[in-house]
């Protein structure tokens, strides 16, 4: 048996149910509030669910129904909704450049990452999807509460190609690249060829993956590809996809350019990471076969003005920024599912993770960019059974926020605004009073 996280409220340590009186509920679905409901958490999930009433209180406010001990919080009317779910992050890296987060000793990239994780749950994240480099560790950490942080859904090491975007090797550096396999800081490993590139997802399956993810494009960063690139073979893609449906799951790709994006789609990929260059008809093609995309705009705005940024990095930034807002359009014209995604790596940037929220308003709704952080995140994570809405049976990772966020999104970056915080039945932030 698992034990919960620590508790940071005190007042709520050791119960065995807490209920959230007078709340409003928010249907991520629908995008609609139901006002005066309590919500019973016990056991780490939703007990259930019903209108605020006498029946609910015992003496002194404690519940008449349940064993235990039972805390009370009154959330004064405000808002209760599920926690949000970051489809795109990088929980071991802090350095700007792979290669310097590769050379970092495996001890310092874990214990950086701890306060990492911890931070993505105290800003209202209680699921994020890594998309390269973590690894079971980190799973069992949160499950067993060494680490205080969010779920995690993870693909271990991405697949890339020798040249390929996360072959981080210098131009004059010839060296195995069977290194980066030992290294927690490496985002990839290289495999080359249907044979390798079949048994490189079968390992990383065998050591927990729980999805896919390979580099299908060139990218971003500093060293290395133009976003031009291709990368893989349409048969090591497709037997890439093959080894992940096989075990039950499903491939993401890294892809900005067109070409890259209908390939992926064409050849079965899922997820498509960034997929800033999608033309109308890849993403009607993206629509029809129920592909996800996670735009990450945050990494790129972020990126564009940081201190130290190479001539070919600046270029590359702005050429993305310029093709941004008409991608997301064009996805939103199609009907493509959007999941939120940040692709923050560096330490500085990490604390701008909700930033996200105000970017996506440029070009979608506040109850759209809601149900990307919550329903079709959970999708994403394939955990829409128990996260991503508020109902009995549901994992208790929750908020309680003031406002309403299918109104205005933009109150989930505002962590003065997130009273409570709750993740799997225990609550990590409280700024309510408790009865
Ligand atoms: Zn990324």
């Amino acid at each position: 048996m698992p034990r919960l996280p620590p508790h940071v409220d005190d007042r709520t340590a050791g119960v065995s149910t807490t209920i959230f009186k007078n709340a409003a509920v928010l249907d991520t679905e629908t995008c609609r509030l139901t006002r005066g409901q309590t919500v019973v958490v016990r056991g780490g999930r939703i007990a259930r669910i019903g209108s605020d009433g006498p029946d609910d209180d015992g003496p002194g406010g404690a519940p008449s129904d349940g064993d235990g001990e039972a805390a009370v919080i009154d959330c004064g009317g405000r808002t209760l909704m599920p926690g949000l779910i970051d489809a795109h992050v990088h929980i071991n890296t802090t350095e700007y450049t792979t290669l310097e987060n590769v050379v970092l000793p495996n001890s310092l990239v874990a214990a950086r990452a701890v306060g990492t994780m911890n931070a993505m749950l105290m800003r209202g994240f209680t699921t994020v999807r890594d998309m390269g480099g973590a690894d079971t560790g980190y799973i069992r950490a949160v499950d067993e509460g060494t680490i205080v942080g969010p779920d995690l859904m993870i693909c271990g090491k991405m697949l890339c190609q020798t040249g390929g975007h996360q072959d981080v090797r210098l131009k004059w550096d010839w060296q195995d690249p069977a290194f980066l396999r030992g290294r927690l800081g490496a985002k990839a490993r290289l495999c080359d060829g249907v044979p390798e590139v079949r048994h490189a997802a079968r390992e990383e399956l065998r050591a927990g993956a729980q999805f896919i993810k390979i580099i299908a494009n060139g990218g971003l960063a500093a060293h290395g590809t133009p976003l031009s690139h291709l990368a893989f073979s349409e048969e090591e893609i497709a037997a890439i996809v093959e080894e992940a449906g096989d075990a039950d799951t499903y491939v993401a790709a890294h892809a900005y350019t067109d070409k890259a994006v209908e390939r992926c789609v064409r050849l079965g990929v899922k997820s498509i990471e960034h997929c800033f260059f999608v033309s109308p008809r890849t993403a009607d093609m993206m629509a029809e076969k129920g592909v996800t995309a996670v735009p990450t705009l945050a990494v790129v705005e972020l990126r564009r003005n940081r201190p130290g940024a190479t001539p070919e990095e600046a270029d590359k930034a702005a050429r993305l920024l310029d093709e941004i807002d008409r991608g997301l359009a064009v996805l939103k014209a199609a009907g493509v599912a959007m999941a939120y995604g940040t692709d923050l790596t560096h330490a500085s940037v990490h604390a701008h993770q909700s930033r996200e929220f105000l970017y996506r308003l440029r070009g979608e709704s506040s109850a759209d960019v809601l149900r990307s952080a919550t329903i079709v995140g959970a999708k994403l994570v394939k955990r829409a059974h128990e996260i991503g809405n508020v109902f009995e049976g549901a994992r208790a990772n929750l908020l309680v926020v003031d406002g309403n966020p299918a109104e205005d999104v933009a109150l989930l970056a505002d962590p003065g605004r997130i009273g409570v915080i709750v993740k799997a039945g225990a609550v990590v932030k409280n700024m309510l009073p408790v009865g």
